[in-house]
């Protein structure tokens, strides 16, 4: 596959385009992951909420492809934050994908009132150091949860996975992470396919370009240096979002894509979020 990698802070290569499995039922997640893993994806991106572990490692031992070629993302829900029970979740989770490591393991919500992600943290550290995680990061965190952590413990996150489509562009947490080395992964990259990708600005590039919408917004987000994971069980849209190889945007291109950001979440606000917590 022609997908680059990028280089995370303590070295470890993560394929700079993945397949996310939110919303993937469990019976059908065995299945969308080997063509994902037949299309070329190298990397698989779940939760412990997506109650999907079990058919994405069913998925990742059917594909044929050996483990280390493969990177894999879980996460912690917010329901287990705390030390103990940290330990325990990610017990359950490598369990369930069947796996004796995973590549990324993030702290999906920050639950910033409950005040429980440094100990989660310490928790994530201790999986680091134990090599049963080969990277450790959050999701959703805002930029004063990331300096919360820098402060209060040892090991810098890899990765932020947030929200992140033209429409809600992100340039105060992309500044953050730049300054502290810690690679931005976009959710959501199609804006969840509402809307975005009706945007009439993107579909006029896309006939510039002989691309779909959906091509044009994921090449914008390889160009801008992102990690993005585009859902969809449709064989033919999972071949579509890799195929983004063969051409590229130019600067103006880039520069109204840039004038698209309007500030709008399609998902929660980390700063309130609490559900399961
Ligand atoms: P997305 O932006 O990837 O959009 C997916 C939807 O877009 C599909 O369901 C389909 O309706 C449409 N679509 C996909 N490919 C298309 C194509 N080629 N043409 C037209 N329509 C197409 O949205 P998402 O699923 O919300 O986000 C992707 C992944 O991000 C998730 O699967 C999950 O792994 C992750 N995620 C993480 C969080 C978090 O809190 N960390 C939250 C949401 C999603």
């Amino acid at each position: 596959s022609k997908v680059p990698n990028i280089t995370l802070n303590n070295g470890v290569e993560m394929p700079q385009l993945g397949y996310g499995v939110w919303q993937v039922p469990d019976d059908q997640a065995e299945a969308s992951v080997v063509t994902a893993i037949e299309s070329g994806y190298r990397s698989i991106d779940t939760a412990a909420v997506y109650a999907n572990e079990e058919g994405t490692g069913k998925g990742i031992a059917a594909s044929g492809v050996a483990r280390e070629e493969l990177f894999v993302t879980t996460k912690l829900w917010n329901g287990d934050q705390g030390y103990d029970s940290t330990l325990r979740a990610f017990d359950t989770s490598l369990s369930k994908l069947g796996l004796d490591y995973v590549d990324l393991y993030l702290i999906h919500w920050p639950l910033p009132s409950r005040g429980t992600y440094v100990d989660s943290w310490k928790a994530f550290e201790k999986i680091y150091a134990d090599g049963r995680a080969k990277a450790i990061g959050v999701s959703n965190f805002l930029p004063e949860h990331l300096r919360t952590l820098v402060k209060e413990t040892s090991v810098v996150p890899a990765v932020n996975q947030i929200e992140l489509h033209p429409w809600l562009q992100q340039g105060e947490s992309r500044a953050a992470h730049a300054e502290h080395g810690i690679a931005t992964e976009a959710w959501s990259p199609l804006g969840q396919g509402k809307g975005v990708l009706e945007d009439a600005t993107i579909a006029e590039l896309a006939r510039k370009h002989d691309r779909t919408p959906a091509q044009i917004v994921l090449r914008w987000h390889l160009q801008l240096g992102n990690v993005m994971i585009p859902k969809s069980v449709t064989p033919s849209r999972i071949r579509e979002n890799i195929a983004l190889f063969d051409f590229e945007l130019d600067e103006a291109d880039l520069a109204t894509l840039a004038g698209l950001d309007a500030g709008r979440r399609l998902g929660p606000d980390p700063a309130t979020f609490e559900m399961g917590a």
